[in-house]
């Protein structure tokens, strides 16, 4: 049992007001594997009002962008020299099989911080033009103020990270609060913090539930609140953020479609690669790959195969190496994708393997990994976003007709092109309506270049030197005549 007790707030570990507990509940054995205290809005406040005070009177806004960068290095060091415990911690949590954490969970966000330290010396924070008006004008990226990270369970360190590397290269103190399910690797976070004698309240952690997240959304000392999770939840923190003028990101979810074109080479590696891209981390990411276009041409060729590789993988214990598919991060989760498999199967899709659940898993929340075949694109596997290792293959005519499907959707988070010829290829990523499109990899971004999505996946965008503008103000300074 992982007990805590305080909240990382100001630097220190600070005892909290409140008095509630968050459970925290192994996917795989279902029993309680640690607690969190369950932050009120009162600590909220304290940790706000370091975030401030670091901001308002602390050295770091104040630093030079390079000594901002080396704090951010040495965070990331801190954070690699307790990779394993993370990634353990984490696959504890939420059910990411060992295999992917290690990369997919913790150095995933160690290399986004250690880019975001590269990009702090030398983005253009001061920028001297010629004015239009006789006075030479200056154009600074002055910070944005006190950030506000909001952070689902599915990746949480690494989507900590795509808010922590931005908000520290621009000055910005950052309060972060973890997803209830994945609270514990968070502590381990501000071990790193302290490791990294970062100056206080630069970067202030508190878990809370959903009313004590409110309070955080509608606090008038955050300037920025960068969010990523469901749509549903996006669209209501626009709407708060919005009436208040604060500034926002939101990265929410997606129903990205992979392209099989007639000429891709399917063999192992590749069909692996074209798996990994819908079902990483169970599938619970939100640039999975969950529509598999394919011709009627290779239908029949395409849906066996990906039904023989999806059928090998090993599901079961995530914390066993050879494992690929965990257990989904809730009993709720489980509830919901199990709903989906009857959606399918009730709107005539055929289960070509799993559609239920693994019979020698009867604790844990596992679900059997899934190939939904004769899936049209209206129903309703095809439209929402399930979460969970479930793929449905979406048969097309022809090549416009594949971009069609992949568009015919209200999300345009990701998206793949399978072919032979990676120029052809790039020409039909660039008909697709989504923030990345990758060819031939289960890639979903870049660090170097940005992410977020088009249509209801979201606002602005993350990674690469795009995703500092968002915590940043543009000042100009018109300078003496002459
Ligand atoms: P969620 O409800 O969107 O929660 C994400 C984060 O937002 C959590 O920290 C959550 O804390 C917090 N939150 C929720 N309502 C809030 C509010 N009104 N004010 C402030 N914070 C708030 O996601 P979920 O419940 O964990 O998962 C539901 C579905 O979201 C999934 O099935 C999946 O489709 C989608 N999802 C997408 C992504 C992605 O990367 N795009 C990630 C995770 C989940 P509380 O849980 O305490 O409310
Ligand atoms: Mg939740």
């Amino acid at each position: 049992m992982d007990v805590r007790d305080k909240l990382f707030i100001g630097g220190e570990w600070v005892k909290p007001e409140s008095k509630g507990v968050i459970e925290v509940i192994s996917p795989h054995t279902e029993e309680v594997i640690g607690t969190v205290p369950d932050a009120s809005p009162a600590d909220i406040d304290k940790a706000i009002a370091a975030a401030r005070a670091a901001f308002d009177d602390g050295p770091w806004p104040r630093m030079s962008p390079e000594e901002r960068a080396e704090g951010i290095k040495r965070l990331s060091g801190a954070l690699q020299s307790r990779a394993q415990d993370i990634a353990d911690v984490i696959s504890n949590e939420n059910g990411s099989p060992s295999s992917w954490s290690i990369m997919g969970q913790v150095f995933s966000a160690t290399m986004v911080l250690d880019m975001y330290a590269g990009l702090a010396s030398g983005y253009t924070w001061v920028d001297d033009r010629t004015g239009a008006l006789g006075s030479p004008v200056r154009v600074l990226r002055a910070p944005v103020g006190v950030a506000a990270g909001i952070i689902p369970w599915n990746v949480p360190l690494f989507i900590s990270a795509l808010k922590l590397g931005p908000a520290m290269a621009a000055g910005c103190p950052i309060v972060l609060k973890p997803a209830p399910e994945t609270p514990l690797d968070a502590y381990l976070l501000a071990e790193a913090v302290i490791e990294a004698d970062l100056p206080p309240g630069v970067i202030n952690i508190v878990a809370a539930g959903r009313e004590t997240g409110e309070h955080i959304l509608t606090h008038p000392d955050v300037d920025k609140v960068s969010f990523t999770g469901s749509t549903a939840v996006g669209r209501h923190i626009g709407e708060v953020c919005g009436g208040l003028l604060k500034r926002v990101t939101l990265e929410l979810g997606g129903k990205s479609a992979a392209i099989v074109l007639d000429d891709a080479e399917l063999d192992e590696a590749t069909m692996g690669n074209l798996v990994m891209s819908g079902l990483m981390n169970n599938g619970q990411v939100c640039g999975a790959q969950s529509r598999i276009l394919v011709s009627k041409k290779r239908y029949a060729e395409v849906t066996e195969a990906l039904g023989a590789a999806v059928g090998a993988l090993k599901v079961g214990d995530p914390m066993d190496a050879e494992v690929q598919i965990g257990p989904l991060v809730a009993e709720r989760q489980r509830d919901r994708v199990a709903g989906y498999l009857e959606a399918g199967k009730s709107a005539g899709a055929r289960a070509v393997v799993g559609g239920g659940f693994p019979e020698d898993l009867p604790t844990g929340w596992y679900v059997e990994p899934t190939v939904f075949a004769d899936v049209t694109n209206d129903m309703k596997i095809a439209q929402e976003e399930i979460f969970g290792p479930v793929l449905s293959v979406i048969p097309y005519d022809d090549e416009a007709q594949a971009i069609k499907i992949a568009n015919d959707s209200e999300y345009g988070l990701c998206g793949s092109v399978w072919t032979s010829d990676g120029e052809h290829g790039a020409a039909v990523a660039a008909q697709v309506r989504t923030g990345v499109v990758a060819i031939n990899s289960s890639m979903i971004l870049d660090f170097n270049a940005p992410f977020g999505g088009f249509k209801q996946s979201g606002i602005g965008r993350e990674l690469g030197p795009e995703g500092i503008a968002p915590y940043t103000e543009l000042q100009t300074i018109i300078l003496p005549p002459g």
